[in-house]
């Protein structure tokens, strides 16, 4: 793998990983709902009932376990990482993830009274905590939250083993660093075989958006999804080109308008056979000019 562009700094302890590790300080701890009172189909009011939130008295009579802290104990039980990039709906059950929208925007709600935001008296800011509790969860990282979405594999049954292109795709991510928005597009290189399963053109598309629904790190991005393609596929070869723009470094930082980062996984054929993998980076170059 290479990189053209810049680097970050390495990754260190965030305020938000010290939040997800350490235990709620009563200032705010949250009241969450229990198990059984998720499943009602009551709505996410009934569990946030108005006049409570993270800065009144009535909110810091915890009822149970925070719901990320639920979450959080059975991926640690299971030994399974969760770092920003991963998913983890396989370890949340029904109903729960409106529970942690609800646990996500009280935090937010605290966030903007940190920053001093008097989000009773600003409209403009009054519902902020909630809109982007449910932006995070159920659009920008739902990649984080919701399953894989389906895709059905089938066998390569007219034997193609000529070099396929698919992109470019629209990926749009945010930076696990900064939480800034990346959007860039992907290429994708398949060399099937005989033995090689085949996935319709729009699945690419729809697996490629839900890793980059993440916080995530450009260079990691690619690697999982060439893992999944890989194991979806099994082709002779696999190539994936990412080329992106990184909002961290336009909005802040060094403000530089013009930088763009370019990686790429070459695996299998693409890797030996540098023939096929100059004629599939001519292919895409001829495009994206
Ligand atoms: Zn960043």
């Amino acid at each position: 793998m290479h990189q053209i562009g810049s680097g970050y700094p390495p990754a260190t302890t965030s305020i938000a990983n010290r939040l997800m590790n350490d235990k709620l300080p009563p200032s705010v701890a949250l009241q969450m709902p229990h198990d059984e009172h998720l499943n009602d189909g009551s709505g996410e009011n009934a569990l946030h009932p108005q006049g409570t939130g993270p800065d009144r008295p009535e909110a810091l009579s915890a009822l149970g376990r925070p719901m990320s802290e639920q979450i959080r104990a059975r991926i640690r039980s299971a030994g399974a990482r969760f770092h920003a990039n991963d998913n983890i709906a396989g370890f949340i059950r029904p109903g729960e993830l409106e529970a942690l929208v609800l646990e996500v925007q009280a935090r937010m709600e605290s966030v903007l009274q940190s920053l001093v935001i008097d989000t009773e008296g600003d409209h403009n800011t009054q519902e902020t905590g909630r809109r982007v509790a449910r932006m995070f969860v159920h659009e920008v990282f739902r990649g984080r939250y919701h399953a894989m979405p389906s895709m059905t594999e089938f066998p390569n049954v007219s034997n193609l083993n000529e070099l396929m292109i698919i992109g470019p795709v629209t990926v749009r991510s945010a930076c696990s660093h900064h939480l800034c928005p990346i959007m860039g597009e992907v290429w994708i290189g398949v060399m099937p075989n005989e033995h090689s399963n085949l996935i319709g053109l729009s699945k690419f598309a729809r697996v490629a958006d839900w890793i980059m629904s993440r916080p995530q790190i450009q260079e990691e991005a690619v690697v999982q999804l060439a893992d999944i393609l890989q194991e979806k596929m099994s082709p002779d070869g696999l190539a994936i080109v990412m080329e992106a723009d990184h909002f961290c470094m336009h909005w802040r930082g060094v403000k530089d308008v013009g930088s763009r980062m370019i990686n790429s996984v070459m695996r299998g054929s693409f890797l030996k056979d540098a023939n096929l993998r100059r004629e599939f980076l001519s292919l895409i170059q001829s495009k994206r000019a």
